[in-house]
């Protein structure tokens, strides 16, 4: 436990470092470094500007006493302290991009009365750059952990986390608990699985020539086309005039009939609209298909009238973590074949290869077939345990929100990659931004935070690093 003096002790710290903090955290701002998808040949893997985010940081982090390596500009990893365990802290330097919104300078940060504004204030270079200010503070004030602190500050979690799976790919012991300043306050104890996969749909007809529909997989489709010959372009658009989500055009000898959704993210389904659904049941209403045609849009419209995996063999739920999801986000036709991607979040304590085999027995009914599977295991550690209990009590000892509860979510942070491992902070749920609706938040223009929840966050992981020395971290 850690004493009232030292806690004292802490505080002042933080009280006397306020200025430095925010000298070094605007020079990490200034660096506009949104990081490119996928991963380059060569030097800079994920583009320029990130690497040069972690040459910038390096330099400071370096200054700080730790020893720190570039693997390959993929990402910092950045040690201090001594012990048989280690505890890992992950951030990210890469931050979304601006867009033309700001009324603010998005790459400086601007300090306005109580606030910090910048590009990755909250998300995520203000939040990591806390923890590291955190781990200094015990350094200088004798209290270190008796386990090693590994940071990692990463070049690309926004666009596909290789930065991550490289760092896990590499590094020989990872950290035996960690966490990701990178979510909501108090602390984000599971992150449900993630299965993607293709349904192959048989679905051969002459009047039917194309097929496509959605963007990306994780996004529920917005839009879905369907290109038709030897049909009435007119008699079809008569017969669809009251779907006030369907359009109709003739172009030559094709039809295409167009229908728009709403497309939100994979983790919460229920607030969109699917396209490739709504096309599917407009095609069956308008009754031009009949046989394998027509059996391949009935298996459409059945699965993507449900989120909760009912048309896949799952209807699953469990206690902490709540349904499973699913969303049909693109579909595309090749050799009478349609390729519809469906990404499932499914819960906290369940399995994905148990899922798999039900989804693929359940799909075969329907002469589907399943390829191309990829199974990321969910992220859990439960409310009771001795880890959550001890984040939990630093946390309202910093806070005094007695109405925190550990919460879990669909959406992945670093924590889902890594071995015991839960998101921490920084966003503060009950946090009414003085910008309205739709700015000021992360991602968004003015991306902005109290500088008071930045030392919070300070405070909040200096204090559990000491508090964790009591408690076996890895139960
Ligand atoms: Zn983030």
């Amino acid at each position: 436990m850690l004493s009232k003096e030292n806690e004292k002790r802490i505080e002042n710290w933080i009280e006397e470092h306020k200025e430095e903090f925010i000298a070094d955290l605007s020079k990490i701002i200034a660096v506009p470094s949104v990081a490119d998808p996928g991963v380059a040949e060569g030097e800079y893997p994920f583009g320029i500007e990130s690497a040069n985010v972690l040459a910038a940081a390096k330099e400071l982090v370096e200054g700080y006493g730790f020893a720190v390596k570039n693997l390959d500009n993929f990402c910092l990893v950045a040690n201090i302290g001594e012990g048989e365990e280690k505890i890992g802290i992950l951030g990210h330097l890469d931050v979304v991009p601006c867009g033309n919104d700001w009324n603010y300078p998005p790459y400086q940060l601007t300090v306005d009365g109580d606030i910090l504004v910048g590009r990755g204030v909250l998300d995520d270079k203000g939040p990591l750059w806390a923890s590291i200010f955190a781990v200094r503070c015990l350094k200088d004030l004798g209290l270190m952990p008796k386990r090693e602190i590994e940071f990692f500050l990463g070049g690309q979690e926004e666009c596909g986390m290789n930065d991550l799976l490289h760092y896990v790919d590499v590094t020989e012991k990872l950290p035996d608990v960690s966490f990701t300043p990178d979510g909501n306050y108090p602390i984000c104890h599971g992150e449900k699985g993630a299965l993607r996969f293709y349904l192959a749909i048989p679905c051969n007809d002459e009047k039917i020539v194309d097929f496509t529909g959605g963007t990306v997989r994780n996004v529920v489709a917005d839009k879905a086309v369907a290109t038709l010959k030897g049909v009435c372009g007119k008699a079809l658009s008569e017969k669809l005039a009251s779907n006030e989500r369907i359009s109709v055009e003739t172009e030559g000898e094709f039809v295409k009939v167009t229908a728009t959704g709403a497309s939100v993210h994979a983790s919460t389904p229920e607030n969109g609209i699917n396209a490739i659904g709504v096309l599917a049941n407009a095609l069956l209403d308008a009754e031009i298909f009949d046989g394998e045609a027509k059996s391949a849009m009935e298996y459409l419209a059945l699965v993507n009238s449900d989120y909760n995996g009912a048309a896949l063999g799952v209807p699953v739920e469990d206690e902490p973590s709540g349904k499973l999801t699913h969303v049909g986000g693109v579909i595309g036709m090749d050799r009478g074949i349609l390729n519809l991607s469906i990404d499932i979040r499914y819960p906290v304590t369940l399995d994905g290869a148990d899922l798999i085999e039900k989804i693929i027995a359940k799909a075969e009914e329907h002469s589907v077939t399943v390829h191309d599977i990829a199974d990321t295991k969910p992220a859990y550690s439960p409310a009771d345990s001795d880890l959550v209990r001890t984040c939990m009590r630093v946390i309202n000892s910093v806070f005094h929100r007695d109405h925190w509860k550990p919460y879990t979510m669909g959406g992945g942070t670093y924590a889902k990659h890594m071995p015991n491992a839960c998101a921490l902070g920084p966003e503060d749920p009950d946090y009414e931004s003085p910008f309205g609706l739709f700015r000021g938040s992360i991602h968004q223009a003015d991306e902005h935070t109290p500088a008071k929840l930045l030392f919070d966050t300070m405070k909040v992981y200096a204090k559990l690093l000491v508090e964790l020395d009591d408690i076996d971290v890895t139960k």
